[in-house]
């Protein structure tokens, strides 16, 4: 039978094989990327600060609610775009990468699970179309042990009164929306912990210092200020005491498209160095002539095809509704391992050069570190990877 007679109904056959929608897509977040944020990079890393005017196209372009239903603006696409988008703007700069990041696959996501219809309609429509969202868990005393938090949360009738403060919340420079959890039963432990929408002008609400970073420099983040927060009854997201399980279950998610964010950063590191090695020349002869180079070469494009396949699959596997937790777990950690390993080698085969600011790959660098450690560090990655695996 002829291969063309293959019905356009047929499940994607590889990993890496696009629709023809999401090449498009693909394409156009690439062009983007590269014209528009591209020539700002390196301003905005030595600034920290990421550029109004970009997060502005990038809401225009429809990359600030990709998944985020039509009816309330958003492009109504899918999981994997989300993932696409990332690893687009990450292989330009992974700041972008992790802005897009946390607006559609963490804060977007669990308003889109466990939002009230009042709450989709009044913060869907503005996440968007204009407002940036955080999602607030990290404590100074509550990083891994996230549930350990001490933020309270205290019954007041018609509304809860928020007290604590938050540390490490991406975006928070730029944010409108807040997805925060405080516990409102302490007593309760981890069934006390309540997920709420919280406006940035909400009394009692304070966005305190940022912090000065090594790498991803260009996306803020922040420690939040609560001092008797007034937070409306209506704006508890999901219920009371169940904030733990809209915790789990977007962070879970939000771990694929940081897998995507460090594809994203690999893939620049390869690119950056292939380009360097085909035109540097010594001992007479370009040195991507060289058996040693070709080799590192290779090896850093097999460990980016690997990543890659896993990013994707867990991905896909979101997007058909099947169990994901394990195969994003192990996509976060080997994505991330690999990008520190690929900016680093990049930098040794730019040589002296790759060590200074006059090329792209120091950055990289920088900017891979992070990944072994937000969304859960590579341990707690681990963890979850063994748990499953041990158990069977
Ligand atoms: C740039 C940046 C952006 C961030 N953005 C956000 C955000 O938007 N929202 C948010 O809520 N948080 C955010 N975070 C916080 C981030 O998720 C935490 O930093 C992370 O979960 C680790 O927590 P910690 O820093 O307290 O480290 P710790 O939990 O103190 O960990 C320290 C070390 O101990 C190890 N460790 C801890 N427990 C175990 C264990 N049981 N077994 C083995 N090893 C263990 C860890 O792996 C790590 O190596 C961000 C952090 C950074 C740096």
């Amino acid at each position: 039978m002829p291969a063309t007679t293959h019905s356009t109904e047929a499940p994607t056959q590889a990993l890496t094989q696009l629709s023809d929608e999401e090449k498009m897509f693909q394409a156009s977040v690439r062009r983007f990327a590269r014209e528009q944020i591209g020539p700002h990079v390196r301003e905005m890393d030595d600034a920290g600060v990421f550029r109004k005017d970009l997060i502005r196209q990038m809401f225009e372009l429809g990359l600030m609610g990709i998944e985020i239903p039509e009816e309330y603006g958003g492009q109504g696409g899918s999981f994997f775009q989300c993932v696409m988008a990332v690893e687009e703007l990450s292989a330009v700069d992974p700041s972008a990468g992790v802005i897009a990041d946390v607006q559609n696959t963490i804060v977007n996501n669990a308003i889109m699970k466990w939002g009230s219809a009042d709450q989709k309609q009044r913060y869907l429509t503005r996440l968007a179309s204009d407002t940036v969202g955080s999602y607030a868990l990290s404590e100074a005393g509550s990083g891994s042990d996230a549930f350990a938090m001490a933020t309270t949360a205290t019954d007041a009738g018609d509304h809860f009164l928020l007290t604590g403060r938050k540390l490490w919340i991406t975006n928070a420079a730029e944010s409108g929306l807040f997805v925060l959890f405080a516990n409102a039963n302490p007593a309760a432990g981890y069934r006390g912990i309540t997920a709420f929408l919280v406006e940035r002008e909400f009394p009692g609400f304070q966005v305190g210092k940022k912090e000065d970073k090594l790498g991803l420099r260009a996306s803020s983040t922040c420690e939040l200020i609560l001092d008797n927060c007034r937070v409306p009854r209506e704006n508890v997201l999901g219920e009371v005491g169940k904030g733990y399980k809209v915790a789990i279950e977007t962070l879970n998610e939000g771990r694929i498209a940081i897998g995507a964010q460090m594809i994203g950063l690999a893939r620049a590191a390869l690119e950056h160095a292939s380009a360097y090695a085909k035109q540097r020349k010594q001992f007479g002869k370009v040195i991507s002539e060289f058996q040693g180079v070709q080799f590192q070469l290779a090896k850093m494009a097999t460990a980016l095809e690997a990543a890659r396949l896993l990013v994707y699959n867990a991905a896909r596997l979101r997007d058909a509704g099947q169990n994901f937790v394990t195969e994003a777990a192990m996509a976060k950690y080997y994505s991330s391992e690999i990008a520190e390993q690929s900016a680093s080698q990049a930098i040794e085969i730019l040589g002296g050069v790759g060590i200074t600011k006059d090329y792209p790959v120091e950055k990289l660098y920088r900017d891979a570190k992070i990944g072994r450690i937000y969304e859960g560090t590579s341990n707690i990655q681990l963890m979850t990877i063994a748990k499953k695996l041990l158990e069977k």
